[in-house]
């Protein structure tokens, strides 16, 4: 787990900044959430934290490594998308195992790695079935293990339960924490749900127009008269 320094980031796609100087950091093993109305460049932040765009300016630094530079493979960053596909070919296992086999890692340590990913996700008896088999609760939890297989540093989830029912993403959060807690990765959440955000965070990111208009606890954001 290490310490995320994001540094007057700024990306345009076109002729407007879709962000502009954002700035924040999310120290080890830290629950970040970056909230927003729609359009304000959360997902833009999440990208370049991911290496999946070059920002046009500003420096990301994870642990004591600058990031310009390190390919999107080489960050060791776990991800979670809201409609993040599982292979469906591929029985639970093997989705899990996936990363762990790009990064070679041995047979026997996969197993191992993969059975101890599915019991921490409350998934254990699932491993040889097809994600068809399987609800959109526990697939997300399928997507949530194979994250975080790798062991990463950071962990990034973008709306990861937006497409759940209200119920499903309360169980869902409530087993974050849990993991969070066991595994202590440093995370960094996008979420247009203030509630998932207070129950999940320990301080806010507030996104408007591209822009950093507050960090804070949730409890100072939401609870000053
Ligand atoms: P959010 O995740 O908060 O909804 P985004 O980061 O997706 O916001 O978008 C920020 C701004 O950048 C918006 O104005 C959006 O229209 C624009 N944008 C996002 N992705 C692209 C893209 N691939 N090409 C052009 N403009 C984009
Ligand atoms: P292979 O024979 O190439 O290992 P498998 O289909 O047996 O292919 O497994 C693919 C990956 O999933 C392997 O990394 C394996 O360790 C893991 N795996 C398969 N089944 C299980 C299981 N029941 N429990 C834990 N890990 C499993």
């Amino acid at each position: 787990s290490k310490r995320l320094s994001v540094r007057s980031l700024t990306h345009s796609y076109g002729a407007q900044d879709a962000i502009r100087d954002v700035s924040f950091d999310i120290e080890a093993g830290e629950i970040v959430a970056l909230l927003g109305p729609s359009g304000c460049g959360k997902s833009t932040v999440l990208r370049a934290v991911a290496g999946l765009i070059q920002p046009k300016a500003g420096r990301i630094e994870l642990g004591d490594e600058d990031l310009a530079g390190v390919s999107a493979r080489s960050r060791g960053i776990g991800m979670v998308f809201q409609n993040y596909a599982l292979f469906p070919h591929l029985t639970v296992a093997e989705n899990v195992a996936y990363p762990l086999a790009c990064q070679k890692v041995p047979r026997a340590e996969r197993r191992a790695r993969v059975e101890e990913m599915l019991s921490l996700v409350r998934l254990e008896g699932f491993a040889n079935r097809l994600p068809r088999e399987l609800s959109g609760g526990q697939q997300q939890r399928v997507a949530v293990a194979r994250a975080i297989a790798g062991r990463p540093s950071l962990l990034l989830l973008d709306e990861p339960f937006g497409a759940l029912d209200r119920a499903l993403r309360f169980d869902l959060q409530v087993e974050l924490l849990h993991l969070q807690r066991t595994l202590g990765i440093t995370t960094l959440i996008v979420t247009h749900d203030q509630e998932e955000a207070q129950s999940l965070a320990s301080r806010l990111v507030l996104m408007n127009k591209g822009q950093v208009e507050q960090i804070d606890t949730p409890m100072a954001v939401y609870d000053r008269p």
